[in-house]
């Protein structure tokens, strides 16, 4: 038997409003990503990307179309299920860091293990843990404001891997940082990619921050256009395209 993909997308579509005012934001999109991959998604800004993975990230719901994630039907789960899912098997990272101000980064970090219940020494460890991962392990105790905006998507980086994801969900992480600081950002995500095994979805603007990627999947239009496989990229567990 094939096996199967970590991730299935196959004709989601997503409309927006109702009546004259809808919007169709998306209109059949398939996707599969295979565990240990490494994916970009490129296009034009109003193309449909973070709607895409704000419902893969099980944020939103599609109003067609199938997910399986892991073999699962996400469609037939209810929003209790969704975010037990989201909690125990993705983690995200945005442009805008979203680190709360006046907290520690050490204290962001643990922020999902208090949603999970854990108590402070497991927390503690486990954080720390993170943050070493992300070469701030040195800068626990320091606030979000004592940190450049490369430090920040660091520790919003660790924040994500604290619970230890199958799927880091990145939607233009690197949209607020300059060059140098971004190639910091993407070296660790294909880093923490090729060495702990960790499936990344990157959204990005940039041709320079896609080439980390394994297969870059181009939208237009709420469609997937195309989808280049990179030279000299082997993904991990290789399955064949159906498209
Ligand atoms: P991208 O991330 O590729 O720039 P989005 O997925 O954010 O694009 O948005 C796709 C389209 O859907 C855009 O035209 C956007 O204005 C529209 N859209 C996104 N979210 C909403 C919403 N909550 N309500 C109405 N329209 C939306
Ligand atoms: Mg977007």
């Amino acid at each position: 038997m094939m096996a199967e993909p970590l991730i299935a997308l196959r004709g989601i579509t997503k409309r927006f409003g109702e009546g004259p005012a809808a919007f169709q934001a998306l209109k059949g999109i398939d996707l599969d990503v295979a565990a240990g991959e490494f994916v970009a998604i490129m296009g034009a800004s109003g193309s449909g990307k973070s709607t895409t993975m704000n419902i893969l990230g099980c944020l939103d719901v599609p109003t067609s179309g199938a997910y399986r994630f892991r073999g699962v039907h996400v469609e037939g789960l209810d929003r209790d299920q969704r975010s037990l899912l989201r909690r125990r098997y993705l983690g995200f990272v945005f442009q805008g860091f979203n680190l709360l101000a006046r907290t520690t980064a050490i204290e962001n970090v643990e922020l999902p293990l208090l949603y999970r219940g854990e108590d402070r020494k497991v927390r503690r460890a486990q954080g720390m843990s993170a943050l070493d991962k992300v070469g701030l392990a040195a800068w626990a105790d320091h606030s979000p404001s004592e940190l450049s905006g490369g430090q920040q998507q660091r520790v919003a980086i660790a924040r994500a891997l604290v619970t230890e994801p199958d799927v880091l969900l990145a939607d233009e992480p690197t949209g607020n940082l300059d060059s140098e600081r971004s190639v910091e950002i993407m070296e660790l995500l294909a880093e923490l990619n090729a060495q702990a095994g960790l499936t990344v979805l990157l959204v990005t603007h940039e041709p320079d921050m896609a080439a980390y990627a394994h297969k870059v999947v181009h939208f237009k239009d709420g469609l997937v256009e195309r989808v280049d496989a990179r030279e000299g990229s082997v993904p991990p567990q290789r399955h064949p395209h159906t498209q």
